[in-house]
């Protein structure tokens, strides 16, 4: 049995990313945990499992029963409820917690951003009559959706469980997304207005780069806030993390 089980909590690009380096460090069983949202998730280095705990108690349960020394929540910045839960359940299994979270985006001083709290918000900041596109994911579309006055490019990987209206128009595609892609997609489609989650990172932040250029608004949702727990913003400095957590 290896001293060590590390819970990696998934879902992102970034934590399939750690489990690959850490497969390869002797001496530590590694577990990604999964929601289960996407039908054919990527495949992990290590052992895998999918669906909720039952919250910060049944996360806590699976601690204890799994033996589980280090806890790494390397879910999306958005993902509020599993990492509130991460940092409650560590707290009563006495196991240490540490985030992986990249920064979020900064607008430059020639972008036009208006930041809003929340999804709700985002929906009712559209301007009637703009033609918005829309790349929130599947799970919070809805609330854009029912905006009948606007017309809708809704951008997911995986089209949403609820009717798609004859005003909105889905764009299926999976990130990463190139400069010229985005460029082409806001002019096709005459965008004057993006919406935007500031999950931060690489592989979907050129349609804000797009936006500049063509001097497309933007309406940005600002991240929820999550427990202060040890954070690193990238994946050598949450080695650097472990190691040290690791002894
Ligand atoms: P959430 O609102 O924070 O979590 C809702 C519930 O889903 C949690 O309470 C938990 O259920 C379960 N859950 C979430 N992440 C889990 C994980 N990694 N392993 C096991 N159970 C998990 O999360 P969400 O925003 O729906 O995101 C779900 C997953 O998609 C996360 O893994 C996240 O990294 C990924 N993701 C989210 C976004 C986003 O924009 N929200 C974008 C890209 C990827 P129980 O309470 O039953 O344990």
């Amino acid at each position: 049995m290896p001293p060590e089980t590390v819970l990696i909590l998934g879902g992102t690009a970034e934590a399939r990313a750690l489990a690959d380096r850490l497969s390869r460090r002797a001496g530590i069983r590694l577990i990604t945990s999964l929601a289960g949202r996407t039908a054919a998730p990527a495949r992990h280095a290590g052992e895998v499992r999918t669906g909720g705990f039952g919250g910060a108690r049944g996360l806590a349960r699976y601690i204890a029963d799994e033996k589980v020394t280090l806890v790494v929540d390397a879910t999306h910045p958005f993902a509020a409820a599993i990492s509130a839960n991460a940092a409650a359940a560590c707290g009563t299994a006495h196991v240490p917690c540490l985030r992986l979270e990249r920064p979020p985006w900064r607008p430059l001083p020639e972008d036009d951003w208006r930041e809003v709290a929340d999804i709700g918000k985002a929906a009712t900041a559209i301007p009637a009559g703009s033609r918005a596109l829309v790349t929130v994911g599947r799970q919070e579309i809805a609330p854009f959706l029912a905006r009948e006055d606007v017309t809708l490019i809704a951008r997911m990987i995986e089209p949403p469980d609820v009717a798609v209206p004859p005003h909105a128009e889905l764009v299926l595609a999976r990130p990463p997304f190139g400069l010229d892609d985005e460029r082409r997609l806001l002019r096709d489609k005459a965008i004057d207005t993006l919406v935007a989650k500031n999950s931060g990172g690489t592989a979907t932040v050129a349609k804000l780069m797009a936006a500049r250029e063509l001097r497309v608004p933007v309406i940005m949702v600002r991240r929820p806030a999550k427990p202060p727990v040890p954070t690193a913003p990238d994946l050598e400095a949450m080695l650097e993390m472990i190691a040290r957590a690791l002894g």
